[in-house]
């Protein structure tokens, strides 16, 4: 089964805030992305990584191995149909590109028809 890693550093739609606005994080998270020097946010008791994430370099995360739990989970529609098989990697390469090449509403259509989950 292909891990998605390719198609996820090529692509970072749910780091840069075009998916999601924050990440929560546990206590040991908090902790974690101190220490790597990432500002964490606070929304009464919750504790969050705003979105652009300061970890984003280009549409990699520069703390992969350490990103926190919500972000290892997260499935958008194409990583969850390139790990079921629906599509090939470079299938799912192509959909990230076209939606990159797109603004405005026709991005918005793409990232509704093949990110989004219902
Ligand atoms: S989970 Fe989806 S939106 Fe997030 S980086 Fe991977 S392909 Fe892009
Ligand atoms: S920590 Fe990494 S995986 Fe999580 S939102 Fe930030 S850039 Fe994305």
């Amino acid at each position: 089964m292909d891990d998605g890693t390719e198609l996820c550093t090529a692509c970072g739609f749910c780091c840069d805030g075009t998916l999601v606005d924050v990440v929560r994080l546990d206590e040991a998270e908090v902790a974690t992305m101190t220490r790597l020097g990432l500002p964490v946010a606070r929304a009464g008791a919750l504790r969050l990584l705003e979105q652009p994430c300061a970890a984003l370099a280009g549409t990699r995360c520069r703390v992969y191995g350490d990103r926190p739990a919500r972000c290892a989970a997260f499935r958008c529609r194409l990583l969850a149909e390139l790990e079921a098989g629906a599509v090939t990697r470079e299938e799912a390469l192509a959909v990230v590109a076209h939606a990159r090449s797109l603004e405005g509403e026709a991005r918005a259509d793409v990232l509704e028809a093949r990110f989004r989950r219902a």
